[in-house]
């Protein structure tokens, strides 16, 4: 059974609440913290290996010591709880169970940073979720963990909750920071990064909301205990939030050296695939990753099992692997269509488009355009070249990592099942009334 360390106390009535949360050790961490010096928290942070929790894996540590500290420049802790990745719903999980979890971790983070003004941005459609945690913040600052003089230590901070409008773009770190300043949330060019030029052009750490939350343990266990947890340089444990064909979608925490075959078949996690169908596919982190057929998600290339790591789901790059991403972890059965899934998700790409860079902006309508015409039966075998072709021009050739998430998907179809894509361009009238996954098995 896999370790908890964010999810331990998720069953436990009335959690949500500051004084149930508190007689189960919460803020202790806090207290622990604030008795430590800023440069001691960040130690015991790059010492536990954790990675960003938001789909880059990102070494957090790394992050904040990358953040620009000039004289007399407010810094500030923005986090982003924009969880709008298809398939991802961890962050939602935690923030509407465990709320105090993440404003401890905030505690800690702000107090690391020097961040007395930090910030929740949190996706539009999680409509009930900010009055949980505006009730949580004021129960904390009730009890003296937030405000001014935080357990006289002299460290003031507030914590902010600010609403998206419901745009998928607003989860890229510098359009959620636009948004957050009242713009429109255009993403900006990298460099510089947020940790140089970030809200209101002053130092900005940006993190996930399960990044955030693990704080709370890595300070109470120590960054090296919680570094011997997991493998390599998958340390620690992770949220994923797994749906799809399985008996028991839900979000659950691993400590990643499970393998991907018995995350999916074990009654401790997905409990198997309904009806006794097969395993077809599986998008392991989020939509914007690649998807990989059965036989390259239960073995690696190199005839390994594949774990739930990072390490172990990239292995073999993009032709043969995928990646840990936001963890979402969306499975298909046998009776799945890959060309009525992937146009799916162009049309999701195509519509949550900036506009900025014409390769996304152009080319994602065309990929949707494309695939519709495919997958309706009305393709020409040339269309499947194309395709290739469009997704080809739009990776690597954008500001923000929308166009690379647009592309991937469609590269990672054609190259996996392209029969299916052959199919629908043959049946014409056969793909009108069926899908592939139900006329082939
Ligand atoms: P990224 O690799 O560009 O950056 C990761 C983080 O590291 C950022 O915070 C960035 O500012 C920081 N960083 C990187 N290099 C730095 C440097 N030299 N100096 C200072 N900071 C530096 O990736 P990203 O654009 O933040 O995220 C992309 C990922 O987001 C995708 O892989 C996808 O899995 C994920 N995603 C998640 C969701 C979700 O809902 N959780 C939605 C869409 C995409
Ligand atoms: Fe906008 Fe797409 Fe360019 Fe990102 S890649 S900035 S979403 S047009």
């Amino acid at each position: 059974m896999s370790k908890k360390l964010l999810l331990k106390d998720a069953h436990v009535e009335g959690i949500r609440y500051f004084e149930t949360y508190r007689k189960q050790g919460g803020y202790g961490a806090a207290e622990k913290a604030l008795k430590m010096t800023p440069d001691e928290i960040l130690e015991e942070v790059k010492t536990s290996g954790l990675r960003g929790r938001g789909g880059a894996g990102f070494p957090t540590g790394m992050k904040w010591s990358f953040l620009a500290k000039p004289e007399g420049v407010p810094r500030h802790l923005v986090v982003n709880a924009d969880e709008s990745e298809p398939g991802t719903f961890k962050d939602r999980y935690l923030m509407e169970f465990l709320p105090h979890l993440l404003i401890e971790g905030m505690l800690i983070s702000s107090y690391c940073l020097g961040s007395n003004v930090s910030y929740i941005y949190i996706r539009g459609e999680y409509s009930w979720i900010p009055d949980i945690l505006e009730e949580a913040i004021e129960e904390a600052k009730a009890a003296g963990f937030l405000g001014k003089n935080i357990l006289g230590t002299g460290f003031d901070c507030e914590i902010y909750v600010q609403r998206g409008g419901g745009a998928y773009i607003c989860g890229e770190e510098t359009a959620l920071l636009e948004s957050l300043e009242g713009k429109r949330g255009n993403p900006r060019l990298k460099p510089p990064f947020p940790a140089v030029k970030g809200l209101w052009e002053r130092p900005t750490v940006v993190n996930n909301v399960e990044s955030i939350a693990a704080i709370v343990p890595i300070i109470d266990i120590t960054g090296a205990e919680y570094a011997k947890i997991g493998v390599g340089r998958s340390t620690g444990t992770k949220l994923i939030s797994a749906c799809g064909n399985i008996n028991k979608p839900g979000v659950y925490e691993i400590d990643m050296t499970i393998t991907v075959e018995e995350f999916i078949y074990s009654d401790e996690y997905c409990g198997g695939i309904p009806n006794g169908k097969k395993l077809k596919a599986c998008i392991p982190g989020g939509s914007s990753v690649p998807i990989v057929p059965a036989n390259l998600l239960l073995k690696t290339v190199n005839g390994e099992p594949r774990y739930m790591n990072y390490e172990s789901l990239a292995d073999g790059g993009f032709a043969t692997g995928t990646m840990m991403g936001s963890g979402g972890f969306i499975v298909l059965d046998e009776d799945q269509c890959v060309v009525e899934h992937t146009m799916t998700l162009a049309r999701f790409y195509n519509h949550e488009s900036c506009g900025q860079c014409t390769p996304c902006r152009e080319g994602t309508g065309w990929m949707y355009k494309i695939l519709k015409k495919i997958e309706k039966g009305e393709g020409k075998m040339e269309d499947i070249d194309l395709l290739w072709d469009i997704q080809r021009k739009i990776e690597g050739n954008t500001i923000c990592p929308l166009g690379d998430a647009a592309a991937w998907p469609v590269a990672a179809a054609i190259r996996h099942f392209r029969d299916e894509f052959e199919w629908h361009i043959k049946n014409p009238e056969l793909s009108q009334t069926q899908n592939y996954g139900l006329a082939n098995y």
